[in-house]
């Protein structure tokens, strides 16, 4: 089974749910600039693809009648549009999406639902000190050493 995914998603799983994982190049780059380690662990397992025009027709023609449009960003809208055109699941913890998503016939996997995992987040531990962040500071608050991603289950 083919599962779409959204960075909601993305940025709170450890592993990808071992299907096929698909999002579109704007998570993929989002990943990719927030210098994301799993950007490079995910590699070679999560693919992406784009959405054609008619199904981006579609989610914008659901999202203008339920007034959403201004809520989603290009990307969701893209993320919509492929799940819709590949009549996969949408992986996201985003209501407007959510929303967006049943008014197209789209099914929503909530992210921590039932075999999706949601163990840990990425933290963030001072290689001097040992202090641990939730996000990415590059050097630590409290004594400058450089902070280091770290799982945290
Ligand atoms: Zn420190």
């Amino acid at each position: 089974m083919t599962l779409v995914l959204d960075s909601s998603a993305l940025f709170s799983m450890q592993d990808l749910p071992g299907e096929d994982c698909v999002t579109v190049p704007g998570v993929w780059d989002e990943l990719r600039r927030h210098k994301d380690p799993r950007a490079a662990y995910w590699g070679g397992l999560l693919r992406t693809a784009s959405p054609s025009d008619e199904a981006l027709a579609v989610v914008r023609g659901a999202a203008e009648d339920s007034g959403d449009q201004g809520r989603i960003s290009s990307t969701d809208s893209e993320l919509l549009a492929l799940a819709w055109e590949l009549k996969a699941p949408l992986l996201t913890d985003d209501y407007s999406m959510q929303n967006v998503a049943r008014a197209i016939g789209v099914r929503c996997i909530a992210v921590g639902a039932e075999g999706i995992r949601k163990v840990w987040r990425w933290r963030y531990r001072c290689q001097g000190c040992g202090r641990s962040e939730e996000s990415d500071l590059g050097d630590c608050p409290v004594c400058g050493s450089r902070m280091r991603s770290v799982r945290k289950r």
